[in-house]
């Protein structure tokens, strides 16, 4: 699979002037061949450049690969029904190995543009990006930027290439199950609970802050409130690693796969709080699931339907199986578990049928 990092790029003033005026002449040239393709009723990215390689060159000064990665977005666009009137607006441009490289010993790019080529860019990143980046050769990046509140900020989405484990391994594989919650940020089908106190204790403390923050109601307070948000992020964003990195590293050295729910499984068990923390839930997944292809882990996605109340002993489905939101009992065979746990034996096994189906 391919993952792009988002890398922050510092930028001289001389290398934001030489990139803005990129951005400009690579969205010129997008267009022109947007129109080309028009013309010519064709989709094709090799017509396309037999009609305005050239021309494109000579009329926007561009560096040569910038120009083929110009035809090919505008082919891209093209193939696009939903973007038939569309057209490309300058805030990115398409890096290919040719005019785009990195260097991992000082973590810095280096891109072509219409004032040359910009060497040492540095990137702005930290241990997340090194960790992806590191031992790579990327040969290829799109390069954009983006107002965020009046400052404009300067991105590389770097592509690298991973190796997907095979999926479908089947039932001869073993298989850590993961359930996902709030009160036990992750628990595994071997008992495993990561829980979420320092998490839930920082979130409470946010909490209670902001309510009286927004009782104030102040400009002063409408700041201070965005500042705690971002700092409630990063918090949850670090937790998320050091979780997904600990589970990969497990299945990793059990020589299992991992198995997880998909998302809507908690939404439907955690309704009320699912929506302030859904973000949280699918950045751990994102997180598990590109540390554990570089780790060469498979995971795969299991169907949530009936993981919490099935028994993973006799496989009897019934809603008073779950007591409450911890305690499970089978209301069939007397099986005794922690609620969670059942769900990640549930899910490690590959989810459960529909009772329909039984
Ligand atoms: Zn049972």
């Amino acid at each position: 699979m391919t993952i792009t990092v988002k890398c922050k790029l510092d930028l001289t003033d001389g290398q934001r002037e030489a990139i803005d005026k990129t951005m400009e002449v690579f969205a010129s040239a997008c267009n022109d061949a947007l129109e080309v393709g028009r013309e010519a009723e064709t989709t094709s990215n090799v017509k396309i450049h037999d009609r305005c390689y050239y021309d494109l060159r000579e009329d926007h000064d561009l560096p040569a690969n910038l120009a083929v990665r110009a035809i090919a977005r505008a082919a891209n666009i093209l193939k696009d029904p939903d973007r038939e009137d569309s057209t490309v607006r300058p805030s990115s441009i398409d890096y290919d190995g040719r005019t785009f490289s990195f260097k991992e010993h000082d973590w810095t790019i280096s891109l072509s543009t219409v004032k040359g080529r910009q060497k040492p860019i540095t990137l702005d990143i930290g241990d997340y990006q090194k960790d992806l980046l590191s031992g790579r050769d990327p040969s290829s990046a799109v390069v954009f930027r983006k107002r965020i509140n009046g400052d404009v900020t300067y991105y590389a989405g770097i592509h690298i290439e991973v190796e997907e484990p095979p999926p479908n391994l089947g039932e001869d594989h073993d298989w850590v199950g993961v359930d996902l919650g709030v009160e036990n940020l992750a628990t595994l089908d071997d008992g495993t609970q990561f829980v979420g106190e320092d998490v839930n204790r920082v979130r409470d403390r946010y909490n209670r802050t902001r309510a009286s923050l927004q009782s104030k109601g102040t400009k002063g307070a409408k700041r201070v409130l965005r500042r705690l948000s971002g700092r409630e992020r990063r918090y949850q964003k670090s937790v998320n690693h050091r979780l997904s990195k600990q589970i990969v590293e497990k299945a990793k050295a059990e020589g299992k796969g991992i198995r997880l729910e998909d998302l809507s499984g908690i939404r439907d068990r955690i309704r009320g709080s699912y929506k302030l923390h859904s973000w949280a839930f699918a950045q751990l997944r994102d997180f598990l699931k590109y540390k554990a292809a570089i780790a060469g882990v498979p995971v795969e996605i299991v169907d949530p339907a009936y993981t919490s109340r099935t028994c993973p002993v006799c496989g009897h489905e019934e809603k008073a199986n779950r007591k409450k939101q911890a305690e499970f009992e089978c209301q069939s065979c007397g099986h005794e578990e922690h609620a969670d746990v059942v769900g990640a034996r549930n899910v490690a096994s590959g989810g459960v049928c529909q009772p329909s189906q039984k």
